[in-house]
């Protein structure tokens, strides 16, 4: 029975990573999985990660189970970085603890379905895990163009909505997309937000990578907006790239629904939780509420977000600054937002990047901008202008 399962394809990234180890070349680089790195190409844990993890080794006296909910002064001490302070439907909003933003998805999706949702609606392209996701809970997906031109498709958005059925949802990224950079304006936001409300169609919201644009205020924007708009969503929110935790697997889903039906909504989630993986790893969340918890702690951790930012700024701008390389038009990127961009180019070109220059891209075109810094991108801006003059 069990030999008679077919073999999946290998994830594509991982395979790249790889790829990228075995390559003996001193000046290789490396733009393919979304991890934050500095300038000289580490991804350190946060010197505010350090601080909280110290206060749990000295303040942590039990490792007994918490709860499928996990630790809820995380979910908590979250909100109003998320909501903003004095978000007026606060008391309408409850969440639990889940492993990732990746679980936070799951979910998100897995409670929607539970409610009735049969079909979701999402941009593409998409995290990849988007659709692999709903397609594992046996849920229809139905796509638009997330952008078109280097800018947002708004008419794709538009007409996605309009075209929603009663029994539909829709799937947004908060901030920083994934895998483009292309962001919806504050304008965008309102108009999407209102057109949410008008059709009464569930929105399901990504934030998985809050700060890394313009930063915690600004990226949460949209999710701000909608959710003050419309009666009822989900959000799904990741602490694994604006705490640098990746493989402490820290994430939230927020419900926002009619009060009274809170209780019984998270009880919902609760089982789904505990049929999935019953409670979710406690160190990373525990360390967020540490900092959260403490001033000095949290104003280390925003200065720290902030100097990542910055930096991917500058590699963006020294992206714009070379206007075109070849046959890419480099200064979209100047004004895009996050971890990604998405290079056009062929196949072809991709291997040609890898094979001549050693360099490494997602076979998408999708690249991780910080892995770009001042001493490598001059020779990725001529390599790019190589392969696609
Ligand atoms: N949503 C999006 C859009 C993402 O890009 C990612 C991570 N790549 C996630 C959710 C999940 O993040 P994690 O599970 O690592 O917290």
């Amino acid at each position: 029975m069990l030999a008679d399962l077919p073999a999946q394809p290998a994830d594509a990234l991982l395979a790249l990573i790889k790829l990228y180890a075995a390559d003996e070349r001193a000046d290789k680089i490396d733009l393919g999985v979304g991890v934050y790195r500095t300038g000289q190409g580490e991804t350190p844990v946060f010197g505010a990660i350090k601080g909280a993890e110290k206060k749990l080794y000295e303040t942590q006296d039990s490792k007994a189970y918490l709860g499928p909910e996990g630790d809820m002064g995380f979910v908590e001490a979250l909100k109003p970085h998320i909501f903003g302070t004095g978000f007026a439907a606060i008391d309408r909003i409850d969440g639990m603890q889940t492993p990732g933003g990746t679980g936070a998805v799951r979910l998100a999706v897995g409670l929607a379905k539970k409610a009735g949702i049969t079909r979701v609606i999402m941009g593409t392209p998409s995290w990849p895990n988007h659709a692999q996701i709903l397609k594992d809970l046996d849920l229809e997906v139905v796509t638009f163009n997330h952008a078109k031109d280097g800018a947002v498709d708004m008419n794709a958005v538009k007409a996605a909505i309009a075209d929603a059925g009663a029994t539909d949802a829709i799937l947004l990224h908060g901030c920083c997309h994934n895998p483009t950079g292309i962001d919806y304006s504050n304008d965008d936001w309102d108009a999407i937000a209102a057109l949410l409300a008008d059709k009464g169609l569930l929105p399901i919201l990504d934030l998985a990578y809050q700060g890394l644009g313009d930063g915690m205020e600004a990226d949460a924007y949209g999710v701000r907006k909608v959710m003050a708009t419309v009666p009822e969503a989900l959000l799904a929110y990741s602490c694994d790239k604006n705490f640098g935790l990746y493989r402490d697997r820290v994430g939230a889903v927020y419900v926002m629904a009619d009060k009274d039906q809170l209780p019984a909504i998270m009880s919902n989630g609760a089982a789904l939780a505990r049929a999935n993986w019953s409670m979710p790893p406690d160190h990373g969340a525990a360390a967020v509420r540490l900092i959260l918890e403490d001033e000095a702690l949290t104003a280390q951790w925003l200065d720290e977000l902030d100097q990542m930012r910055t930096r991917m700024r500058q590699v963006r701008d020294k992206l714009a600054a070379a206007g075109t390389a070849g046959g890419v038009d480099m200064v979209p990127y100047g004004t895009q937002n996050g971890l990604f961009a998405m290079l056009p180019l062929s196949s072809e070109q991709i291997l040609a990047l890898r094979n001549d220059h050693a360099i490494y891209m997602a076979g998408s075109g999708r690249i991780n901008v910080a892995g770009l810094t001042m001493g490598n991108i001059d020779k990725f801006i001529d390599a790019v202008a190589a392969v696609s003059a």
